[in-house]
């Protein structure tokens, strides 16, 4: 063997070494991958992937999903068997602008939560913020919150310059330049990616014709928070006038003061709701402190009003109460008897489709590896509204593992982590 490897050119020696290496070494083969998830049931509704796969990453990026990946490739393998593996979560309805002015309610004020503290455990790796700044305060935010922050944040800009910083600054419709804000947005392409109009009392309909218009300049969609106006404005007009295709309508299971239900006194869902959504609305669940309601979700679902989207609306309120977090409100919506699969899309696929960023909320080999683990839980359990009536339900689902950009940023049980020995 040593006369044939002497008779071959000099570049090639290094070839054949690293052949006979690798043949000798089997384990040693081309481990080009950083993490492999193992044997988990993988739901990707954007690739309409839903049963058991492999999912390899590399350099923060998912590099492969495959039938069965071999572990001898990956540096470190996590089993998923009885697990599920879908996109990393994206919120859409979120306020994470926290501060420390004790006056400055949602927009650096203390109501809002630090994003890192309550996205990875619950399987979230991309937020929203709806609104909390507006396009005065947004270089703050960016600074504060954005840049200093693991989870990816977003943000829809408030339609007012201060944003929700509570009143008098809601309510001055001086604030609310539609040129402004539609500059701030388009300054910051694919971080601000829409523009949130909420809160306002008055009897005008300028706050939302505003937001409509600058989402209008910047091209991107506009959230309402629709409610409270003193006399109540026509939700009919909102939904097939005032609002474009790809609007967003928020805290969809509301029944507050000053605002139109979905559905009427017989719990029927309106005609023209529905009309609306064929115009291409979207509805946003946006649990929060005060806008889900058994009352309207449990009719609306049975006569198949689902939500496009399943959101938090979290806030320190919130998140304290019948909303908790995100797998708490995809639950609820699982034993209403929406499907897993579409659960999972609107919590992912959907809200990227959304907000624009066709990058995000799915497993194609190239895109960032955001990643979340969860386990569908079966036993006694039970859902409050934002009143703090009771549903039992008989699914729970629990976030076990979080990746961002190929990171492992949450593991609940240590899954991934090698086993501790005594010496
Ligand atoms: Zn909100």
């Amino acid at each position: 063997m040593l006369a044939f490897v002497t008779d071959v050119p000099l570049g090639r020696l290094s070839f054949l070494a690293a052949a006979w290496f690798f043949a000798l070494f089997p384990c040693l083969i081309a481990q080009d991958l950083d993490l492999l998830m193992k044997g988990g049931h993988v739901i990707d509704p954007k690739n309409g992937l839903n049963g058991v796969m492999d999912v390899g990453i590399a350099d923060g990026k998912i590099a492969r999903v495959a039938p069965d990946i071999p572990p001898a490739s990956a540096k470190r393998t996590v089993n998923l068997k009885g697990l599920y593996l879908v996109p990393g979560l994206i919120d859409m309805h979120v306020h994470v602008f926290y501060g420390t002015d004790p006056e400055a309610a949602y927009s650096n004020g203390p109501n809002a939560v630090v994003p890192d503290g309550f996205t990875f455990r619950s399987g979230v790796t991309t937020v929203v913020d709806t609104g909390s700044p507006g396009w005065r305060n947004f270089p703050q935010f960016k600074r504060q919150v954005i840049d200093a922050s693991r989870t990816r944040v977003l943000a829809l800009l408030n339609i007012v310059g201060h944003g929700m910083r509570g009143d008098p600054y809601e309510q001055d419709l001086a604030d609310m330049d539609a040129k402004l804000t539609a500059a701030r947005v388009k300054a910051n392409p694919g971080v601000l990616v829409g523009v949130k109009v909420a809160h306002y009392s008055g009897p005008e309909w300028d706050p939302v014709d505003r937001a409509v218009e600058a989402g209008r300049l910047a091209e991107v969609p506009v959230m309402i928070d629709f409610g409270g106006h003193q006399p109540e404005l026509s939700l009919e007009s909102l939904l097939l006038k005032h609002l474009h295709p790809g609007d967003i309508f928020t805290h969809m299971y509301a029944a507050v003061r000053g605002r139109i239900p979905i559905t009427d006194e017989q719990g029927t869902v309106r005609p023209y709701v529905r009309k609306a959504r064929e115009r291409g609305i979207i509805f946003d669940v946006g649990h929060g402190g005060g806008s889900f309601f058994w009352g309207q979700a449990v009719p609306a679902v049975k006569q198949g009003f689902l939500p496009d989207v399943i959101s938090t609306d979290l806030h320190r309120g919130s998140m304290n109460a019948g909303m908790k977090d995100i797998l708490n409100v995809m639950s609820k919506m699982l034993n209403l008897g929406m499907a897993l699969e579409h659960v999972v899309s609107a919590s992912t696929w959907k809200p990227a489709q959304c907000i624009r960023r066709l990058d995000l909320g799915h497993l194609s080999p190239g895109s960032d590896a955001d990643l979340a683990v969860l386990r569908l839980r079966e036993g006694d359990f039970g859902f409050t509204d934002v009143v703090g009536k009771r549903l039992p339900g008989r699914l729970k689902l629990e976030s076990e593992l979080t990746i961002r950009e190929g990171h492992i940023v949450w593991d609940l049980n240590g899954i991934a982590a090698d086993e501790w020995r005594a010496n």
